[in-house]
């Protein structure tokens, strides 16, 4: 299948430039941008790319109605399944959903669906939602929903709907979960965008609280026998990052993505006007290709520090975004494939002053497919660098089951949960990064809205 019209090309700010701001790389279409992009759509009978798609997102008829200019009619296409169109449209990997699944893609460029879904998100925000958001009549039960991320977000909104009276616990001083304190401000807007966007959640009648760590200031139990909640979710996250266990890791100067990440996001270290530390030096060496990874690299590039990429399989198997990682080789990121540290260097005062490596080469396939990285004899060598930031993953906090009775974890740490998010706790549901460990906005969403619908079920039997 292919079609004359070449995919739309979008406006970013200039690569130099950029790697000198935290302002959004990418304008995102114009109208004129959009409506030409959504005259690609075939409107497929059997169209791949809802299928793709976690939340199934009906996607030729909201980009229809795009293309008509009827573009209320588009966001309120989207808003069937998805309250976070600005978020998703910006971070979702469609390249390996819905753009992956376009029919467009197989013999050419497939259709922009994220870039259409960011622009349909961004003229709602401008333009304001419908006229009043369809939710049913208050029923008079109460559900708490533990963290704003977009878990808690798309379970709260889904059950706010249904006509319940929802209220979030959140343990930060601001909400919105790794979207304000993990992903960066030039990639993901705070105040224009997610802020904006949790304000129509909030437009449903959910209420939140911050500053509430569950577990500690209130716990599960309490919120159940004695404030009267006929259900929790559990939208926790996974915020517990992981290190590599090697030889010189407690050095200063080592320090873990998410710390390094909160520090310039939720903290605001990159603007003068905020005093929060950060130190980056003049190297830094960021470990792991993971999106984290790529935001925490081009953080510290915006700070000023030549930043490197340490990676132990190739190029191909980087789990990034293609777009971020792209961007990255655009600012001037290098990236160093098939490497591992084995050990981080430090100088007399117990600081870090590099980083030794290994080259690695790629054996047989692990049991998630990808082939696994095997040692080079003999191939040890050093990388000099200020600053050695760790992005090899996340695991969820053990707070709230160490203070919930009957909650069951994983191996791994995960609360165990079954494919509708029922735990093994009566009345306590849970989804997103707490029951699958690091994972994606969209799956994260889809998991909140199963459990909403649980969570409803289960309300009306008991
Ligand atoms: P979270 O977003 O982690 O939200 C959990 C919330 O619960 C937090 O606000 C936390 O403070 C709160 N909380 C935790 N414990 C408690 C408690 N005891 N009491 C009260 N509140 C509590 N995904 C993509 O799809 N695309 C991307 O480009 C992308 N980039 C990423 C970049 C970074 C730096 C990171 C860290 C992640 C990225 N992800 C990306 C992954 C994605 O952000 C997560 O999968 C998603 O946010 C998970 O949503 P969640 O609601 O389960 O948890
Ligand atoms: Fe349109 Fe591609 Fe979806 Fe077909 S698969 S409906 S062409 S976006």
């Amino acid at each position: 299948m292919a079609n004359k019209i070449p995919r739309v090309p979008v406006r970013e700010q200039d690569p130099k430039v950029r790697a000198t701001n935290f302002e959004e790389v990418c304008y995102g279409y114009n109208t004129e941008e959009a409506t030409l992009e959504a005259s690609r759509c075939l409107h497929c009978k059997n169209p791949r790319c809802v299928a793709a798609c976690p939340v199934g997102i009906r996607i030729p008829d909201f980009i229809g109605a795009l293309h008509a200019g009827e573009f209320r009619q588009a966001a309120d296409i989207i808003a069937e399944d998805s309250s976070l169109p600005s978020i998703c449209g910006r971070v979702c990997p469609q390249e390996s959903q819905c753009e992956g699944s376009c029919i467009l893609g197989i013999k050419g460029d497939p259709v922009a669906i994220g870039k259409l879904e960011r622009f349909v998100g961004d003229w709602k925000l401008e333009h304001g939602a419908s006229a009043a958001p369809q939710t049913a009549p208050r029923n008079g039960h109460k559900v708490a929903v533990i963290g704003s991320g977009p878990a808690g977000l798309a379970c709260a909104s889904d059950l706010a709907k249904m006509g319940y009276q929802v209220k979030i616990f959140e343990a930060l001083h601001k909400v919105g979960g790794v979207l304000v304190y993990g992903i960066p401000e030039f990639r993901l807007p705070k105040e224009r965008i997610v802020a904006r966007e949790i304000a129509e959640v909030e437009k449903l009648g959910v209420e939140i609280e911050t500053d509430v760590i569950v577990g500690r200031t209130v716990t599960i139990d309490s919120l159940l026998d004695e404030e009267g909640y006929a259900a929790v979710f559990i939208g926790s996250g996974a915020g517990l990052p992981r290190f590599m266990g090697i030889p010189g890791e407690n050095l200063n100067g080592v320090v873990s993505a998410n710390e390094f990440l909160t520090r310039a996001n939720l903290m605001h270290a990159y603007d003068e006007q905020y005093d929060t530390p950060i130190y980056v030096g003049k190297r830094v060496v960021v470990v792991g290709g993971g999106n984290v990874a790529m935001d925490a690299v081009r953080t510290a590039r915006r700070l000023g520090a030549e930043a490197t990429i340490v990676y132990r399989r190739s190029e191909k198997e980087l789990p990034a975004r293609a777009e971020e990682v792209h961007h990255a080789k655009e600012e001037g990121i290098c990236f160093r494939m098939l490497t591992n540290p084995t050990e981080v260097l430090g100088d007399e005062r117990g600081w870090v002053r590099g980083m030794r490596c290994v080259e690695m080469e790629l054996g047989e396939p692990d049991e998630s497919g990808r082939r696994s990285p095997v040692v080079k004899a003999g191939s040890e060598f050093d990388i000099a660098c200020d600053v050695a930031i760790m992005a090899l993953g996340t695991s969820p906090n053990p707070l709230l089951a160490a203070t919930t009775a009957g909650l069951e974890t994983n191996r791994r740490g995960c609360i165990t949960a079954d494919e509708r998010g029922a735990t093994s706790r009566e009345g306590v549901f849970a989804g997103g990064d707490a029951v699958t460990g690091a994972a994606t906005v969209i799956l994260a969403m889809g998991a909140g809205r199963t459990a909403a619908r649980a969570i409803d079920e289960y309300i009306k039997k008991h």
